[in-house]
């Protein structure tokens, strides 16, 4: 791990440090690279450019571990226009949710119920897919929790997320493939203890391997989110190897990362999918950019020194 992660990350849940970025020139300008932009209509511009090159979106509206019923309901409603918008202008495009941003902070209930109006308003708009994001490893068992709950009540337009760095992924990994449900595979972002999470990054990179062969094997259109070269080759491999037809699965990547390859696996012909977060709570998405790649923050600085 880099010597600058875990402060980077310590950083990202500092009130102070977030209120300076966020009214900050510097921190502004990094935060385009990797954020659509702050309204609306910036997500559906960037939505619309990504579908120009073949690329399938999944808009995120930034906002998360909200502490009042009253905000987690606002970010009801923004979801629930946005998921109006994808419909009315036929965007290729699903939505991801966090759900400490729907309120699980505050209460279970009144998470449950908002994700709930959610899920219901993308069913009746054509089952518009709703990927719950998975967040630090303090809400992975309620997130998972909350996950079949819904899968329960029979929402079939909804999948969730596991991190390959966390030790019980396997296990969820059966889990989901036993539900049929689609689950995004990815690393993990956030600053876990060696008590729940490896903290080798080959660990973490091995595990995601063995995962994903599982996913690919069994699963429901599993959604593969990483840059790493490597273990995009791996997964090329595999489904050669192993006949897996191109639509059986898909590539996931981050908005303002990696565009190169982006275009050239849609060339190729396999489902590439932008994530594309918008919305002025953009400080802890930018700062988990940041820890994943300390360069990033060089090139901010070096930016703003001879800006
Ligand atoms: C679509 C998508 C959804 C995600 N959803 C979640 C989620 O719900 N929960 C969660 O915990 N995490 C999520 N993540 C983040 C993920 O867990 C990793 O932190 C992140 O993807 C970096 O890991 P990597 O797989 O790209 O591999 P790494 O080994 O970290 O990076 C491989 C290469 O990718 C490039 N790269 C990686 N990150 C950056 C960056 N920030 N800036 C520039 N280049 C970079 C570099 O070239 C690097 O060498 C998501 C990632 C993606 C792509």
């Amino acid at each position: 791990m880099s010597i600058l992660k875990e402060p980077i990350l310590k950083l990202s849940k500092s009130a102070r440090m977030k209120n300076f970025v966020s009214h900050n020139r510097i921190g502004r300008s990094a935060a385009r690279r990797f954020v659509a932009g702050e309204t609306l209509e910036d997500a559906l511009k960037a939505a619309r450019d990504m579908n120009k090159l073949g690329i399938h979106v999944s808009l995120d509206y930034l906002g998360e571990n909200v502490f009042s019923e009253a905000e987690s309901v606002a970010s009801t409603e923004q979801y629930l226009n946005l998921l109006g918008m994808i419909a009315r202008e036929k965007l290729d495009a699903n939505i991801s949710v966090k759900l400490t941003a729907l309120g699980l902070d505050v209460d279970r209930r009144l998470c449950l119920n908002n994700i709930t109006a959610v899920l219901t308003r993308a069913r009746d708009l054509g089952g518009i897919f709703v990927r719950i994001d998975m967040e630090s490893s303090e809400y992975t068992e309620r997130t998972i929790d909350i996950f079949k709950e819904l899968w329960q009540s029979g929402f079939r337009n909804t999948g969730t997320v596991l991190q390959s760095y966390m030790y019980r992924t396997e296990d969820d990994v059966h889990t989901m493939i036993e539900l049929k449900a689609r689950v995004r595979l990815c690393k993990g972002a956030y600053l876990e203890p060696p008590t729940v999470a490896y903290a080798e990054k080959s660990d973490t990179d091995s595990n995601y391997v063995k995962c994903m062969q599982q996913l690919l094997d069994n699963g429901n259109y599993p959604g593969f989110a990483t840059h790493d070269e490597k273990i995009i080759n791996q997964i090329l491999d595999y489904v050669k190897a192993q006949n897996i037809p191109a639509e059986k699965f898909e590539f996931q990547m981050l908005y303002g990362i990696r565009r190169d390859l982006q275009k050239k696996l849609a060339g190729l012909g396999y489902n590439v999918r932008a994530y594309v977060p918008y919305g002025s709570q953009w400080y802890p998405y930018l700062m988990r950019r940041m820890a994943e790649r300390p360069a990033n923050l060089f090139f901010m600085l070096n930016n703003a020194w001879r800006g």
